[in-house]
């Protein structure tokens, strides 16, 4: 549903990916990791065209990402994404969030979008916390109001740009179960993770970045046991 194909991109004279590829099917999931700087928030950026690439392809559901007439909008309603920092509306409940966009962008019923809500916020185990503001809401509960608010866009691939890396660890694995359990209802996910544990017993592919280029991936068992690039060794070794 995803294929990255040789994509280049460049900030300036920085060239941050050098020649990408990457495939996701219906239903896979697949983890990016990589030492920081190594170009992983880039890539899955490429993939909702909130960064353009310079050359190379990228289709979601066989549309070119990068063609200037596809629609932005529908493109991001396919892709959802939640990021390490959950830019909730503090003024506004976790309900309100995460009804905002389908009423506002789709013009979508708004009692039809309300009983939707609900069940995404049951869904991501908030059930309760309908009208609590973000700021009452711990970091892992607001992310799960992200994830949510994502949701409800009815996405059929969702990135995530190491959600758990501003949480306290008691709350990351909260947001984990959730991620565990969306990719088990058969949501095509592309995670951004440093958390190796989880990448390992979720992923159906891994790929591993080091400056600009993929330099291995495989499915998680062989990757782990036997990783066979030098960089990928140290990077593993260093984080397990
Ligand atoms: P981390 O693990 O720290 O999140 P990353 O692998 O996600 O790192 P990127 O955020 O993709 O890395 O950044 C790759 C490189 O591109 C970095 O050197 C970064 O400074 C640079 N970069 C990213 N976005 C921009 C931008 N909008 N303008 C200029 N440089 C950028
Ligand atoms: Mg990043």
């Amino acid at each position: 549903i995803v294929s990255i194909r040789d994509v280049r991109k460049s900030f300036g004279a920085l060239e941050v990916l050098k020649g990408v590829s990457l495939d996701v099917r219906k239903g896979e999931v697949v983890c990016v990791i990589g030492p920081s700087g190594s170009g992983k928030s880039t890539l899955i950026r490429c993939v909702n065209a909130l960064v353009g690439v310079d050359s190379g392809s990228i289709t979601v559901a066989g549309r070119e990402v990068n063609d200037p007439k596809l629609d932005k909008l529908a493109l991001r309603r396919t892709v959802g994404m939640v990021f390490q920092q959950y830019n909730l509306f503090p003024h506004r409940t976790a309900l309100q969030n995460v009804m905002m966009a389908p009423v506002q962008v789709l013009k979508q019923d708004k009692r039809e979008v309300e009983a939707r809500a609900r069940a995404l916020l049951a869904k991501v185990r908030l059930s309760g916390k309908e009208n609590a503001y973000p700021g009452e809401l711990s970091g892992g509960q607001q992310q799960r109001v992200a994830i949510a608010r994502s949701l409800a866009m009815r996405p059929e691939v969702m990135l995530f740009d190491e959600v758990t890396a501003a949480l306290d660890p008691e709350t990351v694995k909260e947001v984990l179960v959730t991620i565990r359990e969306l990719a088990e209802e058969g949501m095509t996910c592309i995670l951004v993770t440093h958390e190796m544990g989880f990448a390992r017993s979720l992923a159906d592919h891994i790929y591993f970045t080091d400056r600009g280029v993929i330099v291995e991936h495989g499915p998680p068992a062989e990757f782990f046991a036997a990783p066979k690039d030098e960089r990928t060794r140290a990077f593993l070794g260093q984080i397990l």
